[in-house]
């Protein structure tokens, strides 16, 4: 078993890294007013929140014989101390809050690593609908915060690299912004921000996107672009840097996202790839249909043709008797027009009921519609909004309508928003914080955990679980 100490050395470099992020930040200082209180840590000795009586179940009994390291001891977290570093056998989930979209950080039952996005885009007081307060401040980038993050958390898995980078799709609350101003990477021709940032500091074995080696595949919403550039030619300096392989999601497939370390351990552990550009999931083999329009008529349709959000990489987890999915911006945003826009429901149809999921696109509007979410039946819902319209009302009614009402929780979110959930609010387990789901060995049960995020020490703000596996 791994489980060596976490190095302090990264708590060092975090004060180095603040006078960067304010050069990159000038328009954004002064938007201080939105930043609301911090919530103050829920007292030490608080009992483990039994949640709305599904919550220590355990009655999944064993561990299902699903490889799990019966001898690993679960670290003890306790609420206002850090977050105990991963231990093998154990998967971790963590949704680091940065206040400009997401990012996403998994530490897999045997060490494996993987970084879902790096959220970074750039935007200031004057943006219409306004952002979320970034966090812990304005001072520090975003990429800078998930740098720190995910190098505290991979130290005693995976000799301090990412064995897997992955950019659901290249809008820049995943990918990250571009802005003449931002630094160069040291060693490269381009500039750091968001992803490019993470991946210019720590090193990482496979890069994959949705459309790798083209970058070519035209959305409605974008085109060839200086930050489509710049992140080309950091893929690139990856290759040289780090011997990266990089290569496309490839819908059907449970064989490109694999343990690397000792995957004979773990056989219940697989990650299926559910959907990119259109191609979905049959549910049979890796076969794959096409949602979406051919090219040309796709073409044909400019602005009406598939946006961005719908070619998202979209997969689901499975750790024994556990399931968990993300589809990065997935919607249906446009679908009386063209029933293919409903990118959902054809997901949904094959992903099946999952424990937790990664609520589509922050939980905006026209998203996580009725039939995903039936389809789901997700216990829990984890949104990470970045603009004042997220989560939106009537999102958050059918996530609570759902006959198993799920528990809800946010890692950010505007006072303004929270005015306008109403009584609904009262409903969030959290509003406010990184959240971590860990998964114990074998995938049985999990808890899941908010933590503080107006600092970078990665304390226990509330613990909820644990929960037995479906
Ligand atoms: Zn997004």
């Amino acid at each position: 078993m791994k489980n060596k100490k976490i190095s302090r050395r990264s708590f060092l470099e975090r004060g180095g890294m603040a006078g960067i992020g304010f050069m990159l930040f000038p328009f954004a200082i002064g938007c201080g007013k939105d930043i609301p209180e911090i919530e103050k840590p829920t007292e030490p000795t608080e009992p483990i929140d039994p949640g709305n009586g599904d919550g220590g179940d355990g009655g999944d009994g064993g561990d299902g014989g699903n490889g799990g390291d019966g001898g690993t001891t679960l670290p003890v977290v306790k609420v206002g101390e850090v977050f105990p570093a991963w231990v093998e056998g154990c998967l971790d989930i963590h949704a680091i809050n940065t206040g400009r979209g997401e990012s996403t950080l998994y530490i897999l039952p045997d060490g494996t690593t993987m970084l879902v996005d790096a959220s970074g885009s750039l935007g200031g007081p004057t943006v219409d609908p306004p952002l979320t307060p970034s966090k812990p401040n304005d001072s520090v980038t975003s990429g800078t915060v998930i740098t720190n993050y995910v190098k505290h958390y991979i130290a005693p898995a995976s000799n301090n690299k990412l064995n897997y980078l992955l950019l659901t799709h290249y809008h820049a609350d995943h990918l990250g912004s571009y802005s003449a101003s931002s630094p160069l990477a040291p060693e490269g021709n381009f500039r750091m921000g968001g992803l490019t940032e993470v991946g210019a500091k720590i090193p990482f074995d496979t890069l994959i996107d949705r459309d790798y080696p083209n970058f070519k595949y035209k959305t409605a919403d974008m085109s060839d672009n200086n930050a489509m550039s710049n992140y080309v030619k950091f893929v690139n300096w990856s290759k040289t840097a780090y011997g990266a392989v990089v290569e496309p999601f490839e819908a059907g497939r449970d064989d490109q996202i694999v343990l690397k370390q000792n995957a004979s351990k773990y056989p219940g552990f697989t990650i299926r790839n559910i959907a990119v550009n259109g191609k979905v999931w049959t549910g049979s083999g890796t076969n794959v249909k096409n949602t979406f329009p051919e090219l040309t008529e796709w073409l044909a349709l400019g602005s009406n043709g598939p946006a961005e959000n719908i070619c998202s990489i979209t997969f689901r987890l499975t750790y024994g008797k556990f399931k968990y999915f993300a589809g990065g911006d997935l919607q249906y945003n446009g679908k009386s027009t063209y029933a293919w826009k409903d990118i959902e429901t054809p997901v949904g149809e094959v992903t099946g009921e999952v424990d937790v999921m990664k609520a589509n696109h922050h939980g905006t509007s026209n998203t996580n519609g009725d039939a995903f979410l039936k389809a789901l039946k997700p216990k829990a819902v984890l949104i990470h909004p970045w603009r004042d319209v997220q989560p939106n009302l009537d999102t958050i009614k059918r996530m609570l309508a759902l006959p198993n009402s799920p528990q809800v929780f946010a890692s950010n979110m505007t006072e303004a928003n929270k005015v306008r959930l109403g009584s609904t609010i009262s409903d969030f387990k959290s509003t406010q914080g990184h959240i971590v789901v860990r998964v114990e060995p074998g995938g049985t049960q999990y808890s899941i955990y908010s933590l503080e995020d107006s600092n970078q020490e990665y304390k226990v703000k509330q613990i909820f679980g644990p929960y037995g596996s479906k």
